[in-house]
């Protein structure tokens, strides 16, 4: 008898469950996704780019895959664009009464083939092994599943400091030349090491998920790689679909899940449509984003009307000048990822924050000042963007503010329930945590000649952080319905899986997804294993 399993979304954590699944042939693995593509005009325009050299690429092409990120109703950091395309935040259906009040973003599931990794930054590190002593899961335990996941992905960065604390745990690439600006931070990084790691400060290379062997170096990355270097869960999902390993059926929104003594059913009801569709198989992974999957839990074990708590890693944007300025960086050829990194160490590995830096993309010239913004104050714009760079930094989250989810009984149970976002107040400038990190940041000022603008701090709206999660988190000793064992079973299923961070029991200040991609892959590992044996 053919042993069955479906898997509910196709981002990262889709993408990890998947290549698990696929390790046994014997075990038929079926994707059910809402699973919204780039529109033809932008794909096709990509596609031209993608097969030409550098210097060959049309100017037609070039403006339409480039749209710059747009501002959106909440402020903050402007939506990223991809080839042109929004269709990763976009709304065709999954957030139908979704409301988001306090400020809060909405746009918090994606209903694309690859979810949110089709606009992500790519950076790519572990969590520290501190992290894991508040997680049931061990850290030796997450060690196999990093190493399997970084086999998948292009990984590119360096051995270097922040390597004591976030190992490459495979091989990597070197990344692309690097900028100016990054090379004199480093630069200086090296000369007083020492007097940094006193304060518990770190600096070192981005890690990227990048194919960082065939980069020209064109400055594309941020509104998408013509050459898709760039590491999307798409990529994974289409190999296995293209050998066969997995079945893919697109434009379906998952609206419950049940389970009975022999399996499971899932219910999708057709986008744009009414037409219900019914799947059975013997296990379920449920993978469409922490609140995408929270929200068809809820609904599914009926778990209305109580609210449950989401952690965020909160983001801060902060801008950093320095006083010697490099070329101006309109003139260079460049990589627009994230290129380098500062880690704030505050206890030995568990109480830090990260703050990524970008040197400058055209992004930067549409969030510069008006005063600045203007024809006439061209020599004054070229003297600060030849100083500036921008970092997005994190908190841990259990120094952040959390922000809750209530479902809300639907009118059929065949529905999605409706889903109240809500926030507290935030006062980021009491929060002892910022205050500390900042303090140090603003230590090591004069040695990397890169001054924080303290006055310009701004603090991401909740859910904008994109790093949320642990509204079900894994325990040992499963208390109430918001819990899972660590399989990501909750509420008595013993065949439903939630494998996103809606399982995590923390989320720290440093990148995530790898660990999202991880620990799907452990939990669907060990699942695999279960079904395969006798
Ligand atoms: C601008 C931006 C930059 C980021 N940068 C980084 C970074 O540099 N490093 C990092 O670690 N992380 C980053 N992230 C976060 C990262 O993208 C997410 O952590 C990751 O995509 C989460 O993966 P996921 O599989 O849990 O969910 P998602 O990516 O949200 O995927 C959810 C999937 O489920 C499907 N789905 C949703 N609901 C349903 C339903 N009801 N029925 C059927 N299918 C459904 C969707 O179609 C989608 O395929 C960034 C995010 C953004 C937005
Ligand atoms: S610079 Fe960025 S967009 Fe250009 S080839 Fe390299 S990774 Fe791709």
């Amino acid at each position: 008898l053919t042993r069955s399993v479906l898997i509910l979304g196709a981002g990262a954590a889709a993408a990890a469950a998947a290549l698990a699944l696929t390790r046994d042939r014997g075990l038929s693995v079926t994707v059910l996704d809402i699973g919204e593509t780039l529109p033809p005009v932008n794909r096709d325009a990509q596609q031209r780019l993608s097969i030409a050299r550098r210097d060959e690429w049309s100017e037609a092409d070039l403006r339409t895959v480039t749209e710059q990120p747009a501002a959106n109703s909440i402020g903050g950091l402007p939506e990223k664009r991809t080839y042109g395309s929004a269709y990763p935040f976009q709304d065709v259906g999954q957030r139908a009464g979704l409301t988001a009040l306090d400020e809060a973003n909405e746009a918090v599931v994606s209903g694309a083939y690859g979810g949110f990794t089709n606009v992500w930054g790519a950076q790519l590190m572990p969590f520290t092994a501190a992290t894991f002593r508040d997680w049931p899961v061990s850290s030796a335990d997450m060690g196999p599943a990093y190493a399997a996941i970084l086999n998948e992905i292009p990984l590119a960065g360096e051995e270097d400091d922040l390597a004591d604390l976030f190992p490459l745990l495979a091989p990597s690439k070197p990344l692309p030349p690097l900028s100016e600006r990054t090379r004199q931070v480093l630069h200086r990084y090296d000369r007083y090491r020492p007097r940094l790691n006193r304060r518990g400060v770190s600096v070192g290379r981005a890690r990227l998920a990048l194919d960082s062997r065939s980069c020209v170096r064109c400055g594309l990355c941020m509104t998408g790689c013509p050459y898709s270097l760039i590491y999307s869960a798409a990529h994974t999902l289409t190999r296995l679909q293209q050998s066969q390993q997995i079945t893919y059926h697109r434009g379906l929104l998952v609206s419950r899940i049940e389970e009975h003594d022999d399996g499971v059913t899932v219910l999708a009801r057709e986008i744009g449509g009414t037409a219900f569709h019914r799947f059975t198989a013997d296990r379920a992974f449920v993978a469409c984003g922490a609140i995408g999957s929270t929200r068809l839990v809820m609904g599914s074990l009926e778990l209305f009307d109580e609210p449950v708590s989401v952690a965020e890693s909160t983001q801060f944007v902060l801008p950093f000048l320095s006083a010697r300025p490099v070329p101006d960086p309109r003139a260079a050829d460049d990589f627009t990822l994230n290129q380098f990194n500062m880690v704030v160490d505050l206890d030995g590995g568990h109480d830090v924050s990260q703050l990524h830096f970008y040197n400058y993309n055209p992004a930067f010239l549409d969030n510069l000042p008006a005063v600045l913004r203007r024809d006439r104050a061209e020599p004054v714009r070229r003297s600060v963007l030849r100083r500036l760079t921008v970092a997005l930094g994190y908190l841990p989250s259990w120094a952040a503010p959390t922000f809750e989810l209530t479902a809300r009984k639907p009118a059929d149970s065949c529905s999605l329930p409706d889903l109240e976002l809500t926030a507290g107040p935030a006062g980021f400038r009491s929060n002892r945590f910022l205050r500390q990190v900042l303090g140090r940041v603003t230590a090591v000022a004069p040695a990397l000649d890169l001054w924080p603008a303290l006055p310009v701090l701004s603090m991401s709206k909740p859910g904008k952080s994109y790093h949320w999660g642990a509204t079900f988190p894994h325990t040992t000793r499963p208390n109430g319905p918001f819990s899972s064992d660590v399989l990501g079973r909750v509420g008595g299923w013993r065949r439903v899986h939630m494998v996103d961070a809606a399982v995590f029991p923390t989320v720290p200040a440093t990148t995530f997804t790898l660990t999202i991609m991880a620990n799907a892959y452990r939990i669907a590992d060990t699942v695999r294993r279960e079904l395969s044996s006798p």
